[in-house]
This record gives structure tokens, C-alpha cells and sequence, in this order.
């Protein structure tokens, strides 16, 4: 690796570089987020566009699948045509200019108001398509292959995001809400360009060269040839699968956390008693609960991997801990349903879901930033962030999976019921699929062919003939 050497907390500085970029767009995205919805339903007089709920989720639905469908085909640009860095200069423009256009004043706007819409968050899907993969990749290409760091890096990486998804709606959505539906937008398109200036203003000097060449051109002027060209050998092939089959895996555990959004805010808001020595708080500030708690935990599980080094469980393994714990945590609110006893009038503790998003949370670090490591340490040099793309469609398709799971709570006395059941099935879907896994972890691992123990990357046999 050709970049500045320079260290900090153990860790190359150009680490802390996309970190402080990554946190800044995340920034822009849960901010713009947190008040899209609120605001389709504002009404007209209220500087909305006056939708229903179900309209306004069905959007939202959409919209948040398509943002992470686009990185199959943005990874795929930046490993054939633009390189990494040049994609993510392309895609946070583009998303800033989303932001601001919906941030444009809708008397500006006229009748156009409701297209002009559609477009900025086009623009944002297209942006975040050639953003999101290609940031996450360039973190593992501070890494030789093997270097324990790795997991490490990508849970600080991890950390950086979660501060923009912590801060952005107590920020934007205080201005959205209260003072200005664009300006909230504005805000989000000004967080965007501030991480595009940190970029601008400081890869050449902390990420050297990494980023610059489209890999699948080869990385070193010696392997241009080689790298496009060459079929994969079937270590690399054996590898791909890896990356396939933990990806499919990681739909198991987001459609479970994605119910933080949607069900357990519904959960939240109807049956949990959110009165603070007299004072209801709002429902939604138990969204900020788990950004608070990846802030918190990340630095003890960063440091965890790095102490743990050669011994740290395998990535299969780590995914197999986050399914259990995925498990447990909905062990709280089957808990809760139960002391409802079907009765739509009884308010439980908010401490049950305070206990299940921190048992998520505690998954989602042995998962989120493992899975990305996995795909930076595994993927073909040429497929490297087209595969990154690939890890976040399959959130795109839980994104989706979740939204539909969480609706069958349904209306009416039921809903208690409903809810009990789909806890308890997220509990064992958790547990079945966390116990396979365990099974299928060492088999997993030998696919890897030594990708994550630097002892056998030493006699790599990456260099074997084509098959
Ligand atoms: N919260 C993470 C992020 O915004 C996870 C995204 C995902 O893979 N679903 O980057």
C-alpha cells in the first residue's frame, strides 16, 4: 500500500480521513430521513404535502430500498470506469444536489413542486449508489491482506457513522420540525459538501494512491493486464461464494433490526409507558437509542477484535454471535406482550425495548461492520466494490422484507397478538439461523483459503494458475 504511513490509535490516518467523510454524509442521509416522512404528511398550509401515513410509508418503503440497491451499479462504476475516490466526489455531489433540491422553496417551484421532489431523491439514490460502497471499500484498502486490524478498523469506521446518524435528527430534524421543512434539507445538503470538501482537501495526502485507478484495471502499472483480464482462480471463486452466502445471511438479521424503525417505534408510541416523572417523552427519541449505543460499544469492540488479534472468532462466527443475539433481543419483547396479556390498555417499561435495541445493537457490531471487512479482505481485486454493492442490496431487499414482516401487527385488538408472534418468530428465526451458521462456520472459513489468518496469508496461494 502506497498511502501516507503515518499512524494514529494504531491505525492509519487516512482511516480517521473517511471516517470524518463517511460521518458527514451519513449525517446528510439520516437527517434528510428523519423528517422525509413528517414532511409528505405535513399539511399543504404547513409547508407539506398533506399525504396519508400509508402513502407516505409505501414511499418512504421505496425509497429506502432503492438507496441501497444502487450500490451494485455504483461499485461496478468505480471498478470499471472511475475509480473509488472520483465516485465518491460524483456521488456526494450528486446527493447534495438532491438535498438542495428538496430543500428549493416550493413557492419557487409552482406546480412543479411535487416532480421537483421525485428528482432530488433520484439524485440521492444515484448518489448514494456511487458513495456508499465505494467509501466502505477504501477503508479495507488501508489494509494488506491478513492484517488483524481490519475488523477493528471498520467497527471505528463504523463509529464514525453512527455519530451523523446519532446527531442528524436531533439537529435537522429540530430544524425541519420546527423552523423550515427546506431548510432541514439545506442543512443536509451543506453536511453533505463538508464531507466532499474533507475529500477534496485531504485524500492525496492521507490515502496516497489508493482509490485512484478503477481496480479492475490492476492496481500497480505491472498488473494492468492481468488483474481485467485473467478469469478468477478458484480460490477467489470459493471466496465470492463466502461473500454470496454471508451476504444472503445478513438479510436474516437486518429485516430484525430494521423493526427499530418501524414496528418498535409503533410499539413504542402505543403500548410503552414513555412518562418521565410526569413529562411524555416523544416517541421518537428512542430512534437516537441505538446510534447511542453503537457510539458507546464501538470502541469496546474495536478494541476487542484488535486485542483478541489471531484469536478473535472467525467472520462466519461473528455473524452466527449477531443472529443469537438478534434472537434474545425480541426474547424482550416477546416479554413485553406477554405482561400486556392482550389487553391494548397496559403500558409496558420502556426498558424492554431499551434491552432489545441494545441486544441489536450488540449483533449489529458483530455483523455490519464484519460484513463490510469480509467483503473488503475476500473480494477479487476487479468485482472488489461491485461486491461491496452486492452486501448492501441485500439490506435493500431486508429494508423491504422488514417493512412488510412489521405491518402484519394489523389494527385493532389483535395487534397484541400479532405483535407476540412476530417477536417470537423473529426470536427463532434468530436462533435457527444463528445455529446454522455455527454449523456451516468452519466449512465457510476454508473457502476463505486463510483470508483472515495472516499465519497462511504468508504462503498465500493467490498466485496458483487460473482454472
Ligand atoms: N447503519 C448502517 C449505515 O447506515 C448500516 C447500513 C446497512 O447496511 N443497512 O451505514
Amino acid at each position: 500500500m502506497n498511502q501516507s504511513t503515518s499512524t494514529f490509535l494504531g491505525h492509519p490516518k487516512g482511516l480517521f480521513l473517511l471516517f470524518g467523510t463517511e460521518m458527514w454524509e451519513r449525517f446528510s442521509y439520516y437527517g434528510m430521513r428523519a423528517i422525509l416522512v413528517l414532511y409528505l404528511v405535513a399539511t399543504v398550509q404547513d409547508g407539506g404535502f398533506g399525504w396519508s401515513n400509508s402513502e407516505a410509508l409505501a414511499l418512504y418503503g421505496w425509497f429506502t430500498m432503492a438507496v441501497y440497491l444502487t450500490p451494485v451499479l455504483g461499485g461496478w462504476i468505480a471498478d470499471n470506469l472511475l475509480g473509488q475516490r472520483k465516485s465518491i466526489i460524483f456521488g456526494g455531489l450528486l446527493m447534495a444536489v438532491g438535498h438542495f433540491t428538496l430543500g428549493t422553496p416550493q413557492a419557487w417551484l409552482g406546480n412543479s413542486a411535487e416532480m421537483a421532489f421525485y428528482v432530488g431523491l433520484t439524485l440521492l439514490c444515484c448518489g448514494n449508489g456511487l458513495f456508499k460502497p465505494n467509501i466502505s471499500t477504501l477503508v479495507g484498502d488501508l489494509y494488506q491482506e491478513g492484517d488483524t486490524r481490519r475488523d477493528g478498523a471498520f467497527t471505528i469506521f463504523y463509529m464514525g457513522i453512527n455519530i451523523g446518524a446519532f446527531v442528524a435528527p436531533l439537529v435537522i430534524g429540530y430544524v425541519g420540525e420546527k423552523i423550515d421543512w427546506q431548510l432541514g434539507f439545506i442543512f443536509a445538503g451543506v453536511g453533505m459538501l463538508i464531507s466532499v470538501a474533507m475529500q477534496l482537501a485531504l485524500s492525496n495526502k492521507y490515502l496516497g494512491s489508493i482509490g485512484i485507478k478503477p481496480s479492475a484495471h490492476g492496481v500497480n502499472s505491472g498488473d494492468e493486464v492481468s488483474a481485467k483480464d485473467r478469469p478468477l482462480t478458484s480460490i477467489e471463486r470459493d471466496r465470492v461464494k463466502v461473500i454470496l452466502i454471508m451476504s444472503v445471511i445478513s438479510i436474516v438479521f437486518w429485516v430484525g433490526y430494521e423493526q427499530g424503525g418501524g414496528l418498535l417505534n409503533i410499539y413504542a408510541k402505543d403500548f410503552t409507558d414513555l412518562n418521565i416523572m410526569g413529562w411524555e417523552m416523544p416517541a421518537s427519541w428512542l430512534q437516537a437509542v441505538s446510534a447511542f449505543f453503537v457510539v458507546t460499544l464501538a470502541p469496546v469492540f474495536a478494541s476487542l477484535w484488535t486485542k483478541m488479534g489471531d484469536n478473535q472468532p472467525s467472520s462466519p462466527k461473528k455473524f452466527a454471535f449477531s443472529l443469537l443475539l438478534v434472537g434474545i433481543g425480541f426474547l424482550f419483547m416477546v416479554a413485553a406482550t406477554m405482561e400486556q396479556g392482550g389487553d391494548l390498555n397496559v403500558k409496558v417499561s420502556v426498558l424492554y425495548l431499551i434491552m432489545t435495541y441494545l441486544f441489536l445493537v450488540l449483533g449489529e457490531l458483530c455483523i455490519s461492520p464484519i460484513g463490510l471487512s469480509l467483503v473488503s479482505k475476500l473480494a477479487p481485486i476487479k468485482y472488489l466494490s461491485l461486491l461491496m454493492g452486492v452486501w448492501f442490496a441485500c439490506s435493500a431487499i431486508a429494508n423491504k422484507v422488514a417493512g412488510v414482516v412489521g405491518s402484519f401487527i394489523g389494527e385493532g385488538p389483535e395487534q397484541i397478538n400479532n405483535a407476540f408472534s412476530i417477536f417470537a418468530g423473529l426470536t427463532i428465526s434468530g436462533f435457527i439461523a444463528g445455529g446454522l451458521v455455527f454449523l456451516m462456520a468452519d466449512k465457510l472459513v476454508d473457502w476463505m483459503h486463510g483470508a483472515e489468518d495472516r499465519a497462511q496469508v504468508e504462503h498465500s496461494e493467490l498466485d496458483q494458475d487460473p482454472v
